[in-house]
């Protein structure tokens, strides 16, 4: 018996959970789903094998590939089928997708399809370059200190579904390899991706050692913190040659199609133009939007009326580990950002009755439930982490952490930046946190990860060309991180008594009492006091995760940060900040990282 379905008969049947009879007629009718679609499999069947080919790769059925490409063998030759029957597939899957008729997960699903049947082929072909007579080829790569590698996986596997050759550097690549990679193979094009803001310099780089070489290959840029205005202020001027923002992976194929199409100056042009005009616009609007001298920021900062019953009294200081189980962590995922991972827009649970891609993502969910389902049963990868509380007080913007309760002396000081722009109150982290001779304060920090064997597991769905379960098995992944974040965020509250009697609900809104940013984020935009943070909790030896020279943490399904207490502490973006603030940032000892996203 399926475990899933085991576990949810069993739920039932000792009347496990409360919703244990939704949960197995929700699971119910994915059974219905499949026997109708097993139906309707044998229909196809009785097709031509070419039409059988191709309608396998539209629909990303992998099951009979092996059987139809032996059997095609005998009518085709091995480039035969794949410049026949497989590109005629692959084209129409493409074509549907840039009409927006088709989503992303299906294309990466039939791309599995694809890539199985040419690892078939390929041995049989004599001449091995007959294999990469495609459309033009594209250097991928994450950038130096990057580890992030779903969004370029998700690009490069929607590029080589319209015949593009993809040639993937991975992840933390130096400019110096992605440059020579892209000479080597004479690159058409060269695609960089990366996630946290340290990236961005990266990618300025990455364009300038490009104009040092004086090549001219178009740059393509993406990933989640780049944009179409970061890369027209910072990255464009650095290059001569062509450079592309591609903001998600359905606009990744126009953007090539054009760059090596005919029309392809004036695409050039086009986009030049609309990146200088970017560009002005910026500039002007940073002049006509002065920032406070950081002074009049400081006299702007929120008015708290300290009162002890306000703190939270920790019932211990120093750090814990927390080991809960894949499971429990499970009930806390947050399912929002896991359709975003997959393109689709929307929130669950409201998205699975979205009239365009409802059945879509109700299928996805079902398939992301059971690769869960399969990472807890699989008891491969493992959940760790550590939190603690601290001893802390508020100078300035800064937080100083007590060696012990005397708090004489003291441990670190974490510098925070504050806002500066034209706001009635301007705030800082570190005014959430008791002045130094006031009250006696406390703040919190922790680091979990859900990644821990991840890469043992995705490895070997790679290495059979599965990059459908590879790229869903990270998605889940990262929502197991940030479910833990918030477990660990409950477990603190009721710890501290103060939490309320908030609902699942409640806590995916994160509708509660006490925040918990994460550096590299809008409050706490420099990535550089993480190392500060794994310090005091001896995260590294405690979990696992460690940290990149730019401040990614790997597994990249790991989530830190510190937890401030007070009732009004709240989220906010630091955003721009001036030179004086700079300046006295650097004196207070900070060394920012990170802070040139726009
Ligand atoms: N439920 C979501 C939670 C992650 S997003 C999920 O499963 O993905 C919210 C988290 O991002 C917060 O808990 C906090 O850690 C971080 N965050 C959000 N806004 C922030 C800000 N302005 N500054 C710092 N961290 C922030």
């Amino acid at each position: 018996i399926p475990a899933e379905l085991r576990e949810r008969v069993e739920d039932v049947l000792e009347n496990r959970r409360p919703d244990a009879t939704e949960r197995l007629i929700e699971f119910a009718t994915t059974y219905q789903q499949e026997e109708k679609a097993e139906e309707k499999r044998d229909e196809w069947r009785e097709t031509t094998v070419a039409e059988r080919l191709a309608h396998a790769l539209l629909k990303g059925i992998g099951d009979f590939v092996d059987a139809d490409v032996e059997e095609a063998l005998k009518e085709f030759t091995p480039l035969g089928i794949i410049e026949g029957p497989l590109m005629d597939g692959m084209n129409h899957v493409g074509k549907l997708f840039g009409e927006g008729k088709m989503f992303l997960p299906q294309v990466v699903k039939s791309a599995r399809v694809m890539k199985k049947a040419v690892a078939i082929l390929e041995p049989l072909m004599e001449d091995q370059d007959e294999a990469s007579a495609g459309k033009g080829n594209i250097i991928m790569a994450t950038v130096k200190g990057d580890v992030h590698d779903i969004g370029k996986n998700i690009v490069g596997v929607v590029l080589s579904c319209n015949g593009y050759e993809i040639i993937d550097l991975g992840v933390m690549v130096q400019t110096k390899d992605i440059l020579n990679a892209a000479i080597e193979h004479k690159a058409d094009v060269i695609g960089v991706s990366g996630l946290i803001t340290p990236s961005l310099d990266h990618m300025v780089a990455v364009a300038k050692e490009m104009e040092r070489r004086d090549m001219t290959i178009p740059l393509l840029i993406g990933g989640a913190t780049t944009s179409a205005k970061h890369t027209a202020v910072k990255v464009v001027p650095e290059y001569g040659g062509s450079i592309h923002h591609v903001a998600d992976a359905s606009l990744a194929v126009g953007v090539v199609a054009k760059l090596l199409g005919t029309g392809r100056e004036d695409y050039v042009a086009e986009t030049r133009a609309k990146q200088e005009h970017m560009l002005a616009q910026y500039n002007a609007k940073q002049r006509k939007r002065p920032l406070l001298a950081i002074r009049e920021a400081i006299a702007r900062k929120p008015v708290i009326d300290w009162q002890a019953s306000d703190l939270a009294e920790p019932p211990f200081t120093g750090s814990k580990s927390l080991a809960p189980s894949l499971s429990k962590i499970a009930e806390y995922i947050d399912w929002t950002p896991f359709f975003h991972a997959w393109e689709l827009r929307g929130s669950y649970p409201s998205i699975l009755e979205d009239e365009r891609y409802g059945d879509k993502a109700k299928e996805l969910l079902a398939e992301g439930q059971a690769m869960l389902e399969t990472l807890i049963s699989g008891d491969r990868l493992q959940a760790k982490g550590v939190y603690g509380y601290f001893p802390a007080a508020s100078e300035g913007e800064d937080l100083v952490i007590f060696e012990d309760e005397s708090r004489t002396s003291s441990r670190m000081r974490m510098p925070m930046l504050r806002q500066q722009g034209e706001l009635k109150t301007c705030f800082s982290l570190a005014d959430f946190v008791a002045p130094a001779g006031a009250l006696p304060d406390h703040i919190g920090a922790f680091a979990v990860t859900a990644g821990l064997g991840l890469d043992d597991i995705t490895g070997e769905m790679e290495a059979t060309h599965d990059d459908y379960s590879a790229i869903m098995a990270k998605a889940i992944a990262d929502r197991l991180a940030e479910a833990f974040a918030e477990l660990a965020h409950e477990q603190v509250r009721s710890e501290l008594s103060i939490s309320g009697d908030e609902s699942k609900a409640d806590l995916i809104k994160e509708n509660y009492r006490s925040i918990r940013p994460a550096f590299g984020y809008p409050a706490c935009p420099d990535h550089a006091p993480k190392q500060q943070l794994f310090d005091l909790l001896g995260a590294t030896s405690e979990t696992g995760i460690s940290l990149t020279e730019s401040m990614a943490m790997l597994p990249t399904a790991s989530v830190s940060g510190l937890y401030f207490f007070h009732p009004q502490a709240r989220y906010f973006s630091v955003g721009s900040i001036g030179d004086d603030q700079m300046k006295a940032y650097k004196e207070r000892g900070g060394k920012p990282l990170g802070l040139s996203g726009i």
